[in-house]
């Protein structure tokens, strides 16, 4: 029998369920299940799968509630924040099972020389047969939902490994799939790092979402084993205001892309530079508007708007940041401390803060706003360049034309201009991290699906058959001369292409 992980509310610290630590040799055997179901599935066409997928969003929309109730209560957030999962799920399914049709057609490239137009060319996209998805807590059902959509829509079948933080939800998605009655292509294990090990050991493809380090693992064994990986990383994504920003869009919309599920989001604002004429107004309305956030635990109720953090490590780690940030002259401008009961980390305001210290440089996964005066925007993109990660950023701006020009000028693989988390829910653009932040992209787009899938090319001849190619053997002077002269022809530049070099 498995070992149980008990699940806790980080809130008030009760218990809300428990799940098997599964150990490798469960993960081994519904791994081979799912190779043997793959055919069928991947048979079915886009068309099939996308019936079972559209069958999956009924089932949650008719469950959205108790599934919200879930989401609450294994992360402790609000149920404002909480809110948000089921709907954009339901759009997700939406989103693939109207465009997976049409990113994985087959295409027929032109031929790139007169030469290759002897062969009809064909390119189509096959599915890998096993991909394990391996996710993070902080969005216990939209983080399976954001990668097993895509690829079950391409044709693969997928093993769900949860956070052994919050498993439930998404343990309660694998059961909304069997309800509904669809191939069991879609399975979820439960356990920790280990079982995560093993589910890297036995899939075809790896796509993770979670911290650097154990992104870095998990590619080094998938390099060793040469199969592929897909990661969503770390972010310490920069915030960069412009001195002619409408100021209240601006502030709020930095206090909600900061502090939103207590601002563990790997596209958090973690970050924020304010060009000099408008810093101080800045700051007074953002410590203003932060001050008024309530901060608490309700379930299903709005009183508050900012919640728990989802374990105790991660508000030790803000506590961290703020402590060395303030040994080194940074001021608190409001918040600063962690509660004495349950996981909570006051919404946070720091001022006087440079890159020396770890709450410019590593990802801090909570409700914190350190904030530096730039002199221009120059100053700000040097600044927000100035990072190991390079996941997203926002702009914020009165010109939009200037903020796109600052925006091509960042290292990061996304930048909302005047919103925050715009690209997130945008799905026809691809989410993915640079430098430390990712490979790849996660969702998003045609790219989103087809990573799912290897490239086939076939070759069809047009027209009557030779006997024997030209280069065929047997060795022919005659032939070999014929076929480089032409090459030359077609593909050669001025008067090159007519007059070789004597015996060139
Ligand atoms: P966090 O520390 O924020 O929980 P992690 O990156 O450690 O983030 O974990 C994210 C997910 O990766 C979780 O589901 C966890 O169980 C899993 N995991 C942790 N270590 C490994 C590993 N070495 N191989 C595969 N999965 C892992």
């Amino acid at each position: 029998m498995a070992a149980m992980l008990e699940i806790r509310n980080p809130a008030d610290g009760l218990v809300v369920g428990s799940v098997r630590d599964e150990p490798s040799t469960v993960v081994a055997e519904t791994v081979a299940a799912l190779r043997e179901l793959q055919p069928e599935w991947e048979g079915l066409g886009v068309d099939g799968r996308a019936e079972w997928l559209l069958r999956l969003q009924d089932w949650l929309i008719d469950n959205a509630s108790r599934l919200t109730d879930l989401v609450q209560a294994e992360t402790g957030k609000t149920r404002f924040d909480a809110d948000i999962e089921v709907p954009a799920a339901i759009d997700l399914a939406k989103y693939w099972a109207r465009n997976a049709g049409g990113f994985l057609a087959d295409e027929r490239p032109a031929p790139h020389s007169p030469i290759g137009m002897t062969k009809r060319l064909i390119t189509r996209y096959r599915p890998y047969p096993v991909v394990g998805i391996i996710t993070p807590w902080n969005l216990p059902l939209l983080n399976p939902c954001f990668d097993a959509f895509s690829a079950l829509m391409a044709g693969s079948t997928v093993l769900v490994k949860p956070s052994e933080v919050t498993p439930l939800s998404a343990c309660e998605l694998a059961r909304g799939w069997a309800e509904i009655g669809a191939p069991p292509v879609l399975r979820v294990l439960t356990g920790a790092a280990e079982t995560g090990r093993a589910v890297v050991d036995a899939v075809d493809l790896v796509q993770f979402t979670g911290s650097t380090a154990t992104g870095r693992a998990i590619a080094a064994a998938c390099g060793d084993a040469l199969k592929p990986c897909s990661l969503e990383l770390g972010g310490k994504d920069p915030a960069i205001v412009l001195a002619d920003a409408d100021l209240d869009r601006t502030v709020a919309g930095i206090v909600y892309g900061g502090l939103f599920n207590s601002g563990q989001v790997c596209i958090s604002v973690e970050r924020v530079y304010v060009e000099a004429p408008v810093y101080d107004r800045f700051v007074a309305l953002l410590v203003e508007q932060v001050r008024a956030l309530r901060q608490g635990h309700d379930d299903r109720g709005y009183r508050f708007d900012i919640g728990a953090m989802a374990t105790p490590a991660q508000r030790d780690i803000v506590a961290r940041h703020v402590a060395d940030a303030v040994s080194r002259g940074a001021r608190v401008l409001c918040g600063g401390k962690a509660s004495d009961t349950g996981a909570f980390f006051e919404p946070t305001v720091l001022v006087d803060v440079d890159h020396s210290m770890t709450c410019m440089t590593e990802e801090t996964f909570g409700p914190l706003l350190p904030v530096i005066k730039v002199a221009d925007a120059d100053e700000a993109v040097r600044l927000a360049n100035d990072s190991d990660y390079g996941l997203s950023a926002t702009v914020w701006c009165g010109d939009r034309q200037v903020g796109e020009q600052v925006a091509r000028r960042l290292e990061v693989g996304a930048v909302n201009i005047n919103d925050a988390f715009a690209n997130l829910m945008n799905f026809a653009v691809p989410m993915g991290g640079w430098k430390t932040s990712g490979l790849g992209a996660r969702f998003g787009g045609a790219a989103g699906i087809r990573k799912y899938c290897r490239q086939q090319a076939i070759l069809v001849p047009r027209g009557p058959a030779l006997k024997r190619e030209p280069l065929w053997y047997p060795a022919s002077k005659h032939r070999a001369r014929l076929v480089t002269t032409l090459m030359r022809i077609f593909d050669g530049r001025g008067r090159r292409r007519f007059f070789a070099k004597r015996g060139s």
